[in-house]
């Protein structure tokens, strides 16, 4: 999961494009990177937040009307500012892009774009290969004359030859802006517009609360397998180019999206208060009576208040959290993930003591965290703990762009909810029902391979070893 920005139109882009990066930090805080163009490139990337990344640079050399910009949560490749995004190319003209999401068949698109052809690959990130694709399918057009159709049926080269979940964002150099998704919509991507008194202003996002920063209207989606290219003369154009049954990433709504975005047209605040209602179900299953409902700040809170509201006990605010340290799940480290959560919470002892106390998380992936807090709210006189998931048991790993690739490390994967509160030294733990998940977004065709193993892209056991090995070795370097 990556957080990018790309706009058009623009005089001031780079302050623009830092000023949105920030409302998508959330999404990545390993690297942050931008790049613009005025005749040439003007590329910047260095590790850590926008704020640390840009301390030091001059934005005044930062010219033209079209740039990128890509917040980096490494999930391919090391955690090496090389493998930072935007990342450029200068065949068969000026291209740079960003993507947000993983490529699965990383190793063969290696072997067949870059080793076969003689070309280096100078990064392990998997946007180059995306990138390197384009450019392969563009250079087969008559580049004099270019025009949209032909940057259409190259992204559908590139949505035939690349599998995995990816919403890329490119500058053609002399051509525009182009947004592609891959056939599967599984990674969100939002169009958006701002009237100016110079003229309209376009810009791609994965969420829509930097367009809420920028003064930017939402437009639409993207739709899965949609290409849209903004031209020169800011003309918009746009194709569905390779389209599969769309397996819109469910996680997007659970945790990683921020609550005031709207995605696929869905608040994300009210998609989690109607997740958290249908989790109230498996607590009065389970024959459970909290005194009081708290949440693990802060994406939990919206699961807690609807689940209170549905079994019509309190919601309190149990936890409180230092909102100055990073968020726990997307550090890289098991040992830095574990000083984290010890830094960030401290429980209200006089909202939990003496109190049989259901504390709600978005999900439970390693379980470190979860068992901690569990500790924290017993030595604060908590006298029964239940442990509510607002997900439904991860039991497989990810391999489109989220930090759940190593089964080894998923505890639902190896475990019963029961042996699961064992671990934890909880009362209980509950988890959401997969089916009333999925009943739930009806109307809407979601990925839920995490907890079911069934993967919108396919996905042999051989590829699942590949890609969890390939996480481990870029874990270690
Ligand atoms: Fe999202 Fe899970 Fe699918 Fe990954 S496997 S894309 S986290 S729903």
């Amino acid at each position: 999961m990556c957080g990018i920005l790309g706009i058009i139109g623009h005089d001031d882009i780079a302050g623009t494009l830092l000023e949105g990066m920030t409302a998508i930090q959330h999404r990545g805080q390993d690297a942050a990177g931008i790049v613009t163009f005025n005749h040439r490139f003007h590329l910047h990337k260095a590790d850590g937040l926008v704020g640390q990344a840009f301390k030091k640079v001059d934005l005044a050399r930062f010219s033209g009307k079209i740039g990128l910009g890509h917040v980096r949560y490494a999930t391919q490749g090391s955690t090496d500012v090389l493998d930072a995004q935007p990342t450029v190319v200068m065949y068969p003209f000026g291209l740079a892009m960003v993507h947000n999401g993983n490529v699965v068949n990383f190793r063969q698109l290696k072997q067949s774009l870059c080793e076969d052809r003689h070309r280096l690959l100078d990064t392990s990130n998997d946007v180059a290969l995306i990138l390197y694709a384009l450019a392969a399918a563009l250079e087969t057009k008559n580049l004099q004359n270019l025009t949209p159709d032909d940057i259409f049926d190259s992204v559908r080269t590139v949505q035939e030859q690349v599998q995995g979940a990816y919403s890329a964002l490119t500058i053609i150099a002399g051509h525009g802006l182009l947004a592609f998704a891959d056939p599967h919509g599984i990674r969100p991507l939002v169009l958006g517009r701002k009237y100016t008194d110079r003229g309209m202003v376009y810009a791609f996002a994965s969420e829509t609360d930097c367009f809420d920063y920028l003064g930017f209207e939402t437009v639409r989606d993207l739709q899965p397998g949609e290409a849209v290219l903004i031209d020169g003369d800011g003309q918009v154009h746009s194709r569905i180019c390779r389209a599969e049954k769309q397996a819109f990433c469910i996680f997007e709504y659970i945790y990683f999206a921020r609550e005031d975005s709207v995605i696929q047209g869905r608040l994300v605040a009210t998609e989690r208060v109607r997740i958290g209602r249908q989790l109230a179900e498996q607590v009065k299953k389970a024959g459970l009576q909290p005194d009081l409902v708290i949440d693990v700040p802060s994406s939990a809170y919206f699961f807690a208040s609807g689940m209170a509201e549905a079994l019509g006990v309190p919601y309190r605010r149990g936890l409180a959290k230092n909102n100055h340290v990073g968020r726990s799940f997307i550090v890289p480290t098991q040992a830095r993930r574990e000083q984290i959560v010890r830094q960030k919470l401290n429980p209200l002892k006089d909202v939990v003591r003496g109190k049989k106390v259901a504390v709600v998380d978005d999900s439970i992936v390693r379980g470190t965290t979860s068992k901690h807090i569990v500790k924290l709210l017993r030595e604060s006189g908590a006298v029964e703990i239940y442990f509510v998931s607002a997900a439904p048991p991860i039991v497989c790993p990810c391999i489109y762009g989220i930090d759940m690739s190593v089964k080894r490390e998923i505890i639902a994967a190896h475990y019963d909810p029961k042996q699961i509160a064992h671990y934890l030294e909880a009362d209980a733990v509950i988890y959401q029902s997969l089916a009333d998940l999925r009943a739930l977004y009806r109307d809407l065709p979601c990925c839920y391979a995490c907890f079911s193993g069934e993967y919108p892209t396919g996905a042999s056991e051989e590829l699942l070893k590949q890609i969890e090995q390939e996480k481990e070795c870029s874990t270690r370097n």
